[in-house]
């Protein structure tokens, strides 16, 4: 079966690219690499070479808003008798503090690029999608754990163009009934890395997230880690999240492949996370105890279109998709910290 894989060279695409390729999955990599490194591709290469593993991968260095190339990905596919059977699209931009100063870039490239790949795979009857959308659709939510039939708010541009996507899936879906298998997955906060260190997540620049920014402290290219907010209306006053296992993360997508293969039309909106939320303090308190690490750390204001408190009930995943993340937060920093310590620099 042949997959194509937008973002694929980005964090979460490369853990799905690791495991698609390990069984048997013939892939293919599209990036334009505006946020990711080649060097990604070479190491899920060299892991598979150093198992003996054969595997069938390619990579095209593409913007998903270039239709032609687009269409040529697709059409060269079909005249090498390959043809593609299933998209998992994760390209995209995915900082919420960027999309606040440069909103019409988000939309233009998460919105508009979607477009794009959905009439391409229209018109190439390429019908089946997995799809990465956020938890931050959910906003301010009155209650949690959030599940996926609650109103959905997004305080943020970057969260309103993945409900944009969202809507746009469903005029599609219901416009050709029977057609499209589509599964929209609501990823919540998606941390660790490969347990072989080969893979993790690298960002460039300053890490806007929590989980990456608190490794490069423990690994002394950040002198302390900042906590946006002791005064949020939580247990500690720091905000809560669910972190959920790359791994497992990665995992649900194997599983969305197995669950749209064994259905004849759908179109699911499903939330994968831990179903567990925890405060930035207990992430600290937990980083230190599996990894010996001292976190230094300073209070700062609230940091903009953040919520207090967000976290999953995945009841919808464990039941449609037959999948449970299996691995605890203390994995998740030792995991984390394995890659950050064998990659001091990242991928550079
Ligand atoms: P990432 O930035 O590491 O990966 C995204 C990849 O897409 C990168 O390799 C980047 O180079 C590529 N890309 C960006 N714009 C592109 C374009 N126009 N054409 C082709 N490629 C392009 O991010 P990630 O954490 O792996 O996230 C993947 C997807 O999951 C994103 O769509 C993101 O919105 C979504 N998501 C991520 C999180 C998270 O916390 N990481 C949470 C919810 C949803
Ligand atoms: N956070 C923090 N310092 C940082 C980055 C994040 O205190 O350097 C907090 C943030 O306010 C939120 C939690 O950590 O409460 C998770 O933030 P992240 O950006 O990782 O995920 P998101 O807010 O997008 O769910």
């Amino acid at each position: 079966m042949r997959v194509l894989l937008t973002g694929g060279s980005g964090f979460i695409g490369s853990h799905i690219a690791l495991l698609l390729l390990e069984r048997g999955f013939d892939v293919l990599i599209l990036d334009s690499f505006v946020n990711s490194s080649t060097n990604v591709i070479n190491r899920i290469k060299s892991y598979l070479n150093n198992k003996d593993l054969k595997y069938k991968l390619e990579t095209i260095n593409c913007d998903i808003r270039d239709k032609k190339l687009l269409d040529k990905v697709f059409n060269d596919s079909i005249k090498e008798k390959k043809p593609i059977d299933i998209v998992i699209h994760l390209a995209g931009l995915k900082s919420v503090s960027e999309s606040l100063i440069n909103p019409l870039h988000y939309w233009d490239v998460n919105v508009i690029g979607t477009l794009n790949l959905l009439l391409t795979m229209k018109e190439y009857e390429c019908y089946s999608l997995v799809f990465s959308s956020s938890a931050t659709i959910y906003g301010l939510s009155d209650s949690v754990p959030m599940t996926e039939d609650q109103k959905i708010s997004p305080i943020n541009p970057y969260g309103k163009t993945k409900v944009a996507i969202e809507n746009m899936f469903s005029d599609l879906y219901h416009s050709s009934m029977n057609l499209w298998k589509i599964c929209s997955l609501r990823y919540f906060n998606p941390v660790g890395a490969h347990p072989s260190g080969v893979i993790g997540e690298d960002p460039i620049g300053i890490p806007n997230n929590l989980f990456p920014f608190l490794t490069q402290v423990a690994i002394g290219r950040r002198k302390h880690l900042q906590i946006f907010g002791d005064d949020w209306e939580t247990k500690d006053g720091s905000g809560i999240r669910d972190y959920i296992h790359i791994i497992d993360l990665a995992e649900g997508h194997l599983s969305s492949i197995d669950y749209l293969n064994s259905n004849d039309s759908c179109l699911e909106f499903i939330n994968l996370g831990s179903g567990i939320g925890y405060s930035v303090f207990q992430i600290i308190s937990q980083f230190e105890l599996s990894t010996g690490c001292k976190i230094p750390y300073s209070i700062q204001r609230r940091r903009d279109g953040d919520v207090p408190i967000c976290y999953a009930d995945i009841s919808k995943a464990k039941k449609l998709l037959d999948w449970s993340p299996m691995r605890s937060l203390e994995q998740i920093c030792l995991d984390g910290w394995n890659w950050q310590m064998k990659n001091p620099k990242g991928y550079s």
